[in-house]
């Protein structure tokens, strides 16, 4: 892992001048490159395309960049091009008429707050599911006019992108951010100057930025620590999401927390509930209970009651080994003064994050979360029943069933995710209303209208998009990569629009058994090269820098891939990211899913390849569950039931059923 210490450090006051450039008329573009609701309106990112197609796709789809970077020369253009003006302004009134609706006054208003956040591909603050499941409810949040207000961080460096070496190694790259060209505004006094977050530490002060990503109706605050007021040690807090030390997850947990609550009271915004995403964030309730005791002389247990009242945490991890704890020692390095501000002892803190009191165990964060919140779920009917055996054991005599912990499955923000061309079939079948009502079954009932020929002309079109992606994005990339033009020339020419493509993407977690396909290897060749019906797989994802077993298996994926009678029918996508996802779950036959049962939480890919009409294959884990039992034949299902205690007994068993099932049921049909 390389960092450019360096870069953080240069100053970037050249980009300021960037920004008043744009002649008057073209006003509205910057207004509107400054709101992420573009992302999620098929016109009005369309617009900024249209702008300039090769600016765009180098900026990464990022309309502040874009902005930026477009030619004197090719704005005069788009002044003087009539089309162009009026599009601009019927987006614009678009926009502001959305702006202008009322928030709904009958539903609390939420604070909500998570390590990260995943809302566009320029704003790299999001590392996969979790993240891109906070951007969705941020977005239907604004969509359905519910007051939710979400806290998170701008990080230097992000999570890392992906390049793959010649012999398939995976090469994370950290690129600083430089924060003039993103789609945020830093929040400033009225005199103009940056409004300066203090959050007492230990021993010190760290101070932090406020920047504000507006998306739609709603804000996004995100903290930052690595400015020159700080030491280079605390700079790093806001450096990585998921990188570091213990040490530097814990000062990332506080900020996230301690100094996520402070930034709401610096901001004047209140809330009538908190809601933690994940364990990271559990810290927030320290901080009200705090507030409670000493601004408003609070008795700590009345406090507690109260905080209690008006949070909730979603849990996102099935098993224990993936929460975060903390030692004692390190968790008293930071917290040791809370006790005194709180008139509560050590023990008492300790004991809250401890699923047995006065025992040594680590400061867990869940179970300070569960301690803290009133409501508790996870993410899918089948993770809320795992959550509540796995968290059995702090509620002492009662059983599992017993347990409060609920559940709601994750769902995506279907106007982001469906392609601009299901949404107007959509829209054109179920009428206007359709978005803000998805889950009303009376507009669905229209579907049987729409003919199966249409429907295959449509998944045709958007499978041909996808294939004109990976010609057009990737061999650019590997050529540049990973040598050998010829042989990347027959890779491109390989992929065969007939042939039937499954895809397979998420971070290469060892749970998800990317390798499972490749158990048997003659098998898998008779499938792919079977004469009468080809087949393609289409793999991608990142592994996390620390984990090898991951990276090792997009390794041994990247030796198959290149062996003779691969060569061109398994094909690897490097650096998924939301451009990539939203490419193949819209432009792929099928979505193939593996994880080892219950291990996959939730899973929303899947959802998204639903919306856009390609239809599941996976193991009846996380929502597939749910989805597949709702509407039987929208897809395939690998046995729930675990046959052998041994996992490698297991993986054999089931890569032999999805070997079967894609030879006797899939393939023949397609
Ligand atoms: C949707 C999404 C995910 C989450 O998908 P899973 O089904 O949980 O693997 C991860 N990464 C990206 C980029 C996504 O768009």
């Amino acid at each position: 892992m390389k960092l450019q210490v360096s870069n953080t450090n240069a100053p970037v006051w050249r980009d300021i001048m960037v920004k008043s450039d744009l002649p008057s008329k073209l006003k509205p573009l910057e207004v509107m490159s400054r709101n992420l609701w573009w992302v999620w309106n098929s016109e009005g990112k369309s617009l900024f395309r249209d702008l300039d197609h090769d600016l765009w796709r180098a900026t990464g789809e990022n309309p502040v960049m874009l902005l930026q970077k477009l030619g004197f020369e090719r704005l005069q253009e788009i002044i003087k091009d009539e089309d162009m003006m009026s599009r601009i302004e019927k987006v614009y009134a678009d926009f502001k008429a959305y702006m202008k609706e009322p928030m709904r006054k009958d539903v609390p208003s939420v604070a909500y707050f998570s390590m990260e956040y995943g809302l566009c591909n320029a704003l790299k603050i999001y590392s996969g599911g979790l993240g891109v499941l906070a951007g969705d409810y941020i977005k239907e949040a604004s969509d359905s006019r519910v007051d939710m207000t979400a806290v998170g961080f701008l990080y230097r460096y992000g999570y890392f992108t992906q390049t793959l070496s010649v012999d398939g190694q995976q090469i994370a790259n950290y690129e600083p951010q430089n924060f003039n060209q993103l789609p945020i505004e830093q929040v400033v006094d009225e005199n103009g100057n940056p409004v300066i977050l203090e959050v007492p530490y230990p021993g010190r002060v760290i101070y932090s930025h406020i920047w504000k990503v507006n998306v739609g109706r709603m804000n996004l605050y995100l903290m930052d620590t690595d400015f020159d007021m700080n030491s280079e040690f605390d700079r790093q807090i806001t450096h990585q999401l998921y990188g570091g030390d213990w040490e530097n997850r814990i000062k990332q947990e506080y900020m996230l927390g301690i100094g996520g609550i402070l930034m709401l009271k610096k901001l004047g915004i209140k809330t009538d509930l908190y809601h933690c995403n994940e364990g990271h964030a559990a810290l927030l309730n320290l901080q009200r209970l705090v507030d409670y005791v000493q601004e408003d002389k609070l008795d700590f247990n009345v406090a507690l009651e109260i905080v209690r009242a008006s949070s909730l945490y979603t849990v996102h991890t099935p098993v224990p080994a993936g929460h975060d704890y903390f030692d004692e020692g390190l968790f008293g390095k930071y917290m040791g003064e809370f006790p005194a501000k709180l008139g509560i002892s050590w023990a008492d803190l300790m004991n809250m994050g401890r699923e047995n009191p006065n025992s040594d165990e680590r400061f867990s964060m869940s179970v300070f979360a569960l301690n803290t919140c009133q409501e508790a779920n996870g993410v899918s009917w089948l993770h809320g029943e795992v959550s509540k055996k796995m968290f059995a054991g702090i509620w002492k005599g009662y059983s599992w069933e017993e347990s409060h912990i609920g559940y709601v499955t994750n769902g995506v923000h279907m106007p982001t995710w469906a392609a601009s061309e299901w949404k107007a079939l959509y829209e054109d079948t179920f009428g206007k209303d359709f978005f803000l009502n998805q889950s009303d079954t009376k507009f669905w009932e229209k579907i049987y209208t729409v003919s199966d020929e249409d429907i295959w002309n449509l998944r045709m079109t958007m499978k041909n998009k996808f294939i004109n992606f990976v010609r057009r994005d990737f061999r650019e990339k590997w050529l540049k990569n990973q040598g050998d033009p010829s042989r990347i020339m027959s890779i491109v020419d390989k992929i065969n629009p007939n042939a039937l493509i499954i895809g397979f993407a998420r971070r290469f977690a060892t749970y998800k058994r990317a390798h499972l396909l490749f158990s048997d290897l003659d098998r898998l060749s008779a499938i792919v090269n079977n004469p009468q019906f080809p087949v393609q797989f289409i793999f991608s994802g990142k592994a996390h820098p620390a984990d090898g077993a991951g990276q090792g298996l997009i390794k041994r994926i990247m030796e198959i891939s290149r062996m003779p009678q691969f060569l061109g029918k398994i094909i690897f996508l490097e650096n998924y990211d939301m451009i990539v996802a939203k490419r193949l779950v819209s432009g792929v036959d099928i979505w193939l899913n593996t994880p080892t049962r219950p291990l996959e939480a939730s899973g929303t890919s899947g959802e998204k390849a639903e919306m856009n009409g390609v239809l599941n294959f996976s193991v009846l884990d996380g929502w597939w569950y749910e989805g597949y039992k709702f509407c039987k034949q929208a897809g395939w299902a690998l046995t729930e039931k675990r046959t052998f205690t041994d996992q490698s007994q297991q993986d054999k068993l089931d890569a032999a059923t999805i070997y079967s099932m894609l030879e006797n049921e899939i393939v023949p049909l397609y």
